[in-house]
């Protein structure tokens, strides 16, 4: 039995979860009432963490402090002049102090750096290196019975990697991880291989406060919380420190979901994801809707699109494969199949900026993409591609110094954008998004502000609306919380010596009107 009274959350059989075979899975379960933007559990760090290959050149493998941070608004909790130092003995991970290092040290890497410096010049995935560091440590005794006993129970799909036939390319992972990891006294090759694939499935991604993506996160206790596309709860992350906080009021006794996808992406496209990478399919409370909520509505009916887009539309159909992908699938008639197709380009176009390293040369791709979403008639401006698209825009313009353009497509992204797409205002994604359009606001008018508008009071309109939401989002003890407070108070300073008045009551007199201009800024991008 396992005693519910005292805990966060507990995990058991859910009927929410039904593997490939047919058997019930597990999940989470609420241990208490819970209120929206609460904390539920936080842990000092998870059981194993994993940088990407390209964060563990700039990025501390202990805190995390991502000391490169590039989007705007995403370094201020970095303390100026960090950098990071790689370890001398294997020089794979790099640490921001001392007192990093040797925590990292005493965790366990004493004993795998003896096996990493070895293979110095080898590259190794995340998920290998996750998967060596968890063996080393559980092999030196540094990872307790009961945490191993919940990788234990973790899902390997093993039997779904093998009706894939990727599990081949398992075993050839796994092989290495042994060979390298030096454990193949202790472990078999079997449970070697089976963890390296729990690794794959039951990983989360690690990120900054400002959400950036910086690796994966494979942690015993919270790897049980099952996907809905329709989540009551996330994961945030404060250095190493990881929490699961609510979205949503839970109960006690009601199982806790968080997502592992884009769920704002149309139901086709999360299905096939969802299937592809974690093999199931998604019955969650938006997914038994079907393909008719907000995610999945156009702006014009299949038959009504211009000549020009069905003759584009018939060209990809039978030349490209993204065309007739079932992830862009929207009806059997030939004009669905069409829109389908021009879907699918955006999709393609969309993985192709993704993967295009020069901000430049990302910005034509994105602007062609997002030309096309427009002038088809198809997408409204928050379905995806076409929102997604605007961020990576967004990132790309404040990378080759396009502030003003940025500013457009921020103003755009926050009036007709994020409502839709993430509701309560608390929702991670959207506080993050406000706060890096605050910064922006705030460095325009720093630069001598925008031509024919005022941009400083709407820099601290945003922030103000941050500062409310981010101990919802974040807690109020995070370090992101506790930034926004000291910007707003520098903000409110910086205005004051301009202004030496009360800038409060002046503010508030001017908030109808400031709030009147910034909407104005949505409409003066065309798409
Ligand atoms: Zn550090
Ligand atoms: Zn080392
Ligand atoms: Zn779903």
């Amino acid at each position: 039995m396992t005693d519910t009274s005292t805990a966060p959350f507990y995990a058991t059989r859910s009927p929410s979860c039904i593997a490939t075979d047919g058997k019930p899975g597990r999940g989470a379960f609420s241990g208490a009432d819970y209120g929206a933007g609460e904390l539920i559990i936080s842990k000092r760090r998870p059981t194993i963490a994993s940088l990407d290959t390209e964060r563990l050149q700039d990025t501390c493998a202990n805190c995390y402090t991502w000391t490169e941070g590039s989007s705007i608004g995403s370094r201020l909790y970095v303390k100026e002049g960090v950098s990071v130092q790689a370890c001398g003995g294997c020089k794979r991970f790099r640490y921001c102090s001392k007192t990093c290092q040797k925590e990292a040290w005493y965790r366990g890497h004493k004993y795998e750096c003896k096996a990493l410096k070895q293979v110095i010049d080898k590259p190794m995935p995340k998920a290998v290196l996750a998967t060596m560091e968890l063996l080393i440590r559980r092999k030196h005794g540094l990872v307790t019975d009961a945490e191993w006993a919940a990788f234990g129970l973790a899902e390997s799909h093993i039997d779904d990697f093998k009706q894939t036939g990727q599990y081949s390319g398992i075993e050839l992972m796994a092989m290495g991880v042994s060979q390298f990891s030096w454990t193949q006294d202790v472990f078999s090759k079997d449970l070697v291989a089976a963890m390296y694939a729990k690794v794959l499935t039951n990983s989360l991604t690690l990120i900054t406060p400002t959400l950036d993506p910086l690796g994966i996160v494979f942690d015993a206790s919270l790897s049980v919380i099952n996907h809905s596309c329709d989540p009551n709860a996330c994961i945030m992350m404060d250095g190493p420190e990881i929490s699961l906080r609510t979205l949503k009021p839970i109960k006690k006794d009601e199982e806790i979901f968080i997502s592992y996808i884009d769920t704002t992406n149309p139901y086709p496209r999360r299905q096939s994801e969802l299937k592809s990478r974690w093999f199931f399919t998604c019955r969650c409370s938006k997914c038994l809707k079907g393909p008719v909520l907000l995610e999945d509505q156009w702006i014009s009916q299949p038959n009504e699109i211009d000549g020009k887009w069905k003759d584009l539309a018939d060209k990809f159909i039978g030349t490209e494969e993204w065309a007739t992908d079932p992830a862009n699938y929207v009806g059997d008639e030939p004009d669905q199949k069409r829109i389908a197709a021009i879907q699918g380009h955006a999709f393609a176009q969309y993985e192709e900026e993704q993967g295009t390293p020069e901000p430049a040369e990302a910005i034509k791709v994105i602007k062609d993409a997002m030309r096309m979403c427009y002038q088809s008639k198809l997408w409204p401006v928050y379905r995806q591609p076409y929102a997604a698209l605007r961020d990576d825009l967004i990132v790309n313009m404040l990378a080759v110094g396009d502030y003003q353009g940025a500013w457009q497509q921020c103003a755009k992204r926050y009036w007709h954008i994020l409502p839709k797409l993430h509701p309560r205002a608390f929702h991670p994604v959207r506080v993050v998004q406000v706060w890096q359009s605050a910064m922006l606001a705030y460095y325009l008018q720093a630069e001598g502000g925008m031509a024919g508008a005022d941009v400083a009071p709407i820099a601290l309109l945003l922030v103000m609306e941050v500062m409310n939401a981010a101990p919802l989002s974040h807690g109020k003890d995070s370090t992101f919380a506790r930034s926004v407070e000291k910007k707003f108070g520098e903000m409110v300073l910086d205005m004051q010596a301009g202004a030496g008045g009360d800038i409060h009551q002046e503010l508030s007199e001017r908030m109808p009107q400031t709030r009147e201009q910034f909407k104005e800024m949505a409409t003066w991008s065309e798409y």
